[in-house]
């Protein structure tokens, strides 16, 4: 199959979130099972990692290009790289005016002005990509800043060009809380007629909304979990586009992300002291966590359960329980490490708390791959009690290094991690624990039993070593993929 897959971010060329693992990984995974795979991501040259330009061959191909942004035309090229070890085609959509900049979507805290017009241009650059590198037998668009691209393919491109009239679309929802919702007067960015602005399509609650756009034009959508897809039909987690997504039907289909075990795995790691696998994980990770706990400047003590969140700030993640929770997360005997960056109230919460338990609690604001590595590695318990949580990829990281996991049984946290009960624990199915209703006393009860449990090593053992030994891998997750796929591209056979 060839297959195209956009993205606003991937990984190693710029990352704010889940999203950019995601992209390349599915992308590698495809490629791995002999799928001909592109990927066209914006070029962000202030986010490339240093030596980039060499180490992933960024050259210039094609000639330079013009689309229609509204009103006017906005020009731009195409580069081409490669992700080192994989034969995925990276095409970087270069336009300096949108893309090049401090960072992808926001400067401090606040969303650039023109973040529509950027993603107008950007779907746009990906359908003249489809027509200079196609055919292409599927689109895979992610997020609102692809969302309009199903529609340009649906309403346009299909009708002036034959060799895409019967490429399949499919659209995935990483996060159904950002919607790329603008003024209408937006609409006339996009270049599409009027009559798509009303509420079936583009149209939302009097704005242009370029979520919804991915969702009712795309063949096939999908969200990043079987239970985020449930979840996001109802009005609690609907954000008012539950309708537009049960009228889907089974053309919505939720997929868990897997985990690049390249990248994210103890046993080939790069960052960590030292490697270890479930054989190998009692002394090892001992090592592991006396490095951790030197890095960031806690007590080299190996009898206290390190504590650790590596996250956006904001409440999404469960900040408000954290911060309602307040000293009384200090009620014990553990360490705690807070690596992240978002909201002014959260970091300052945790700074707060470093600087009243200097002993006890290490925020790092800020980010930093390298050191959410060793966190993973030198860590015994993960906390992730997020309000909702589509995916989420840190309890994965965490299982499979042994990091045990505390989370909201929501979304993809409840679909990974299997919470410990009296019947799981005597199955030796579980992975870590979890809280059913969203509450700081919900939460701290969850984390005070795991700690109770820390302390009974062989228990303790059994979750760990459980944990580590679960397939999370994206083999499992592209097969779910390309059945999407397929149903997408029949919906158009026969024209
Ligand atoms: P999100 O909703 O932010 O996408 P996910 O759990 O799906 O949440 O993915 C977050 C990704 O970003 C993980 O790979 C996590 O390790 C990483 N991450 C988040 N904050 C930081 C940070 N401050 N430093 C390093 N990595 C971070």
């Amino acid at each position: 199959m060839r297959i195209l897959i956009t993205a606003s971010e991937a990984i190693p060329f710029a990352k704010t979130g889940g999203l950019a693992d995601v992209a390349t990984a599915l992308a590698q995974e495809l490629n791995v099972e002999g799928h001909d795979v592109t990927l066209v991501i914006p070029h962000y040259p202030q986010l490339l990692p240093p030596g980039a330009r060499q180490r992933f061959q960024i050259t210039s191909i094609g000639d330079e290009f013009s689309v229609p942004v509204g009103p006017r035309k906005s020009t731009g090229s195409f580069l081409q790289a490669k992700i080192p070890n994989s034969n995925v085609q990276v095409i970087l959509v270069d336009q300096p005016d949108y893309f090049d900049r401090p960072s992808p979507y926001v400067y401090e805290n606040i969303p650039y002005e023109d973040n529509c017009e950027r993603f107008v241009f950007f779907s746009r650059a990906v359908v003249t990509a489809i027509k200079q590198f196609g055919p292409f037998d599927i689109v895979h668009a992610n997020d609102w800043q692809t969302g309009l691209l199903p529609a340009l393919i649906d309403i346009e491109a299909r009708k002036q060009n034959p060799e895409i009239r019967r490429t399949g679309t499919v659209f995935t929802i990483h996060n159904l809380a950002f919607q790329g919702r603008f003024w209408h007067w937006d609409m006339v960015l996009t270049g599409l007629d009027w009559k798509y602005f009303n509420w079936k399509q583009m149209e939302f609650f009097g704005d242009l909304n370029l979520l919804k756009t991915g969702i009712v034009f795309a063949d096939m959508v999908t969200t990043v979990s079987p239970t985020y897809a449930r979840e996001i039909q109802t009005p609690d987690y609907g954000w008012g586009l539950d309708p537009a997504l049960s009228g889907r039907g089974n053309s919505l289909v939720g997929i868990l992300n897997g985990v690049d075990t390249e990248i994210w795995h103890p046993e080939k790691d790069r960052f960590i002291k030292v490697n270890y696998s479930v054989e190998t994980v009692d002394v090892n990770k001992a090592i592991c966590k006396a490095d951790l706990q030197e890095q960031v400047g806690l007590p080299k003590n190996p009898d206290a359960p390190v504590v650790a969140m590596i996250s956006r700030m904001s409440e999404q993640k469960g900040f408000d329980l954290l911060k309602k929770a307040g000293d009384r997360l200090l009620n014990n005997d553990a360490q705690f490490i807070f690596l992240g960056t978002g909201e002014h109230v959260y970091e300052e919460f945790v700074k707060e708390l470093s600087q009243t338990y200097p002993n006890r609690v290490a925020s790092l604001v800020k980010f930093d791959e390298e050191l959410a590595h060793k966190i993973e590695a030198g860590s015994d318990l993960f906390l992730m009690p997020s309000e909702f949580e589509p995916c989420g990829l840190n309890q994965m990281y965490s299982m499979l290094y042994g990091t045990v996991p505390v989370v909201h049984a929501v979304g993809g946290l409840a679909d990974s991690v299997v919470p410990v009960t009296p019947e799981t624990l005597d199955e030796k199915t579980a992975t870590g624990f979890s809280f059913d209703r969203y509450s700081t006393e919900g939460f701290l009860k969850a984390f005070e039993t795991a700690l109770k449990m820390f302390r009974d090593k062989p228990v303790w053992s059994q979750i760990r070593d459980t944990g580590m030994q679960q397939d999370l891998s994206w083999a499992r997750s592209a097969r779910n993929y390309l059945e999407v796929y397929r149903k997408a591209i029949d919906k158009h056979a026969g024209k």
